[in-house]
């Protein structure tokens, strides 16, 4: 992995939690080291901050990095904007974290976009999926129904992509948490059914999540 970040705290904190969970990690503190290093040894995943010193900034990074490389990229950014994430998207950063952040958090992102990327669905799923009357757009993230965006929070996309992703199956409470939420997230599992009553409030009977009993959800 490759981590490049101008931050020496930050760098160094996120740099042992991820060796501590058995990364290698290769550092870059500017854009430009950045891309070289990426070149040179290829790595799986990068994480990627936007505010970098000198020419190449993380936005102008993931730009040059996507002419050659389709790599997941997780961004840091300081600000919690929507325009930073659309900004994002469109350069094809797979996920974001927020600073302040928690390094088990990022550890947590790191494994979730990895798992999504190495199960060969980043390659064979479409960008909108579509349930029925629901559209799931995973490139803007955005949720249409009959066409009209639906408003959720970052929590209940990910867990209805998650659904969509694995339509037809039953998934257990334990699998949307480790799928949705990171295999770190300590608490309750009836989050999961707190998010999905959420997700039947604004999606209506057109969102067909079937609950199977004893195990969890299958979205059909
Ligand atoms: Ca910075």
């Amino acid at each position: 992995m490759v981590l490049v970040e101008d931050d020496p705290n930050i760098a160094s904190l996120v740099d042992m939690y991820l060796r501590q969970d058995g990364y290698r990690v290769f550092q870059a503190s500017d854009g430009a080291t950045g891309l070289d290093i990426i070149k040179q040894h290829r790595p799986t995943i990068i994480i990627l901050d936007i505010g970098l010193p000198g020419d190449v900034d993380g936005i102008q990074l993931c730009r040059e990095l996507r002419a050659f490389s389709d790599v997941p990229v997780i961004m840091l950014t300081a600000r919690d904007g929507e325009i930073d994430r659309i900004v994002g998207l469109e350069l094809g950063a797979d996920d974001y974290v927020t600073k302040p952040f928690s390094p088990r958090e990022l550890v947590a992102r790191v494994r979730a976009v990895l798992r999504r990327s190495d199960g060969g669905s980043r390659a064979t799923l479409p960008p909108i999926l579509e349930v029925g009357e629901v559209e799931v757009d995973t490139a803007r993230r955005e949720v249409r129904l009959k066409g009209d965006p639906v408003s959720l929070t970052a929590r209940e996309f990910d867990l209805l992509q998650y659904l969509a992703e694995n339509l037809g199956l039953a998934l257990s409470r334990r699998q949307l948490l480790d799928g949705v939420w990171g295999y770190d997230w300590v608490g309750d599992e009836r989050t999961v059914d707190v998010h999905v009553l959420q997700l039947r409030k604004k999606l209506g009977e057109t969102l067909r999540v079937t609950t199977v009993r004893g195990v969890g959800y299958r979205l059909d």
